[in-house]
């Protein structure tokens, strides 16, 4: 007897055609056939639905997450950052919690198997919001794997030794990745990026920095930043978030970042949501990575939600389908596949997961979603609801699930 058995599902990718059942054991699918003999501890009839391999969400902020009630929305990105620093030292660790883990029920509901958070740190805030994260990630373990990235703010002085001395505690106490921005560090961006580079390295983390998020064309730091990855040996474990001025690049700049990106296997993760809202106040820029170009050139592009209700973004939902259709829409890019995969193997890989376009067949780990829709239906384009989603063999959102802390809907007798 297999732990859980689907029946009647259609996976999506993989060449498989029609539908079949999937059997899962030890948190791994362990069979995938049509009409599968035997039975299952647990069966769940997916009725000829759409099953779709694990969402990951490569970048959210957590620790700002759900404050747009308080903070209300900015009218620029320095906006949105003196708005949350002026609450920040007073942010408890209740409320990093609180809202954290409401954002993370949110996307174990839309079947997100992987997400990955920035968390302040300096010198004001100390480790408090890592502490949290960290914190959130041990809550969530066996519903969902989160990653945490100690995150430099960008106010502070390059020169601040006290916060560089917090990033690395960070890092000790079990951060996956350590994170910083360059957009407005003007000349400071080597350096920045350098010293970055150089604390993942020692402490064999990963690297995620918030890069060039300006529409500013001359600041331009994806070539150092892959010198720097392959200088320190880090290739394939760098992320560069946003990479918005490569947009306004020049060409022959945008050529040589992207083949230097590829040959140090950065991965670019495009943030549509919050930069739609954030850039191009002044110019109506769109201020979204230049993603077909990236691809073309054979950068590994992914998609995240990054701010959820919050001054930077006072809407989202921490749906990956929406972040992917929102891509779409900005980018001109062409549907699904490509936008699926931006949040699906592609993010996978960001987070060092073994993630591929082959997802659904025996041993492959069993982390998947029921799409509410036909297996001809587009899941980005209608942002099909999950009603059942599972993470390493284990059900984790059922369909009679209603949102939490409020009963369920169901006919009066
Ligand atoms: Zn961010």
């Amino acid at each position: 007897m297999h732990e859980l058995v689907i029946r009647n599902a259609c996976p999506w990718g993989g060449g498989l055609a029609g539908s079949v059942d999937v059997a899962v054991d030890g948190g791994h699918i362990t069979a995938v056939a049509p009409a599968l003999p035997g039975c299952g501890r647990q069966e769940w009839e997916a009725g000829g639905r759409l099953l779709l391999p694990a969402l990951v969400d490569p970048h959210h902020h957590l620790d700002k997450a759900c404050l747009a009630r308080e903070l209300g929305g900015a009218s620029d990105l320095a906006d949105a950052r003196a708005r949350f620093a002026s609450l920040r030292p007073g942010l408890t660790r209740e409320s990093h919690i609180e809202r954290g883990s409401r954002v993370v029920e949110w996307a174990i509901r839309h079947g997100v198997s992987a997400l990955r958070t920035h968390a302040d740190v300096d010198r004001v805030v100390g480790l408090r919001h890592v502490e949290a994260a960290l914190e959130l990630k041990s809550n969530y373990a066996g519903r969902i794997a989160i990653q945490v990235v100690a995150f430099q703010p960008a106010g502070v002085p390059v020169d601040d030794e006290e916060s560089w001395r917090r990033l690395a505690e960070a890092l000790r106490i079990g951060c996956d990745a350590a994170g910083g921005t360059t957009g407005n560090r003007g000349g400071e961006a080597p350096r920045v990026m350098e010293r970055v580079v150089r604390l993942a390295a020692g402490a064999q983390c990963m690297v995620d920095l918030h890069l060039d998020e300006t529409l500013d064309p001359a600041t331009q730091n994806l070539a150092e930043l892959a010198r720097l990855a392959r200088r320190y040996g880090l290739e394939g474990r760098v992320a560069a978030s946003h990479c918005c001025s490569l947009s306004v690049a020049t060409a022959a700049q945008r050529a040589e970042a992207i083949g230097l990106a590829a040959e140090a296997r950065i991965h670019v993760i495009a943030l549509p949501l919050t930069n739609l809202y954030l850039q191009g106040r002044d110019s109506g820029l769109r201020g979204i990575a230049p993603v077909a170009e990236l691809l073309a050139g054979g950068v590994n592009v992914a998609c995240g939600s990054d701010n959820v209700q919050d001054p930077f973004l006072p809407a989202g939902n921490a749906d990956p389908l929406l972040a992917a259709q929102l891509l779409g829409i900005a980018a001109q890019l062409p549907g699904p596949e490509s936008l699926l995969e931006a949040v699906t193997w592609r993010a996978g890989r960001v987070l060092g997961l073994a993630a591929g376009r082959d997802w659904c067949h025996p041993a492959a780990p069993a982390s998947f979603s029921v799409a509410d829709c036909g297996p001809r239906e587009d899941p980005v384009a209608c942002l099909a609801p999950r009603p059942l989603c599972v993470y390493e063999g284990r059900v984790v959102r059922t369909p009679e699930e209603c949102a939490p802390g409020l009963l369920p809907v169901r006919e009066r007798a």
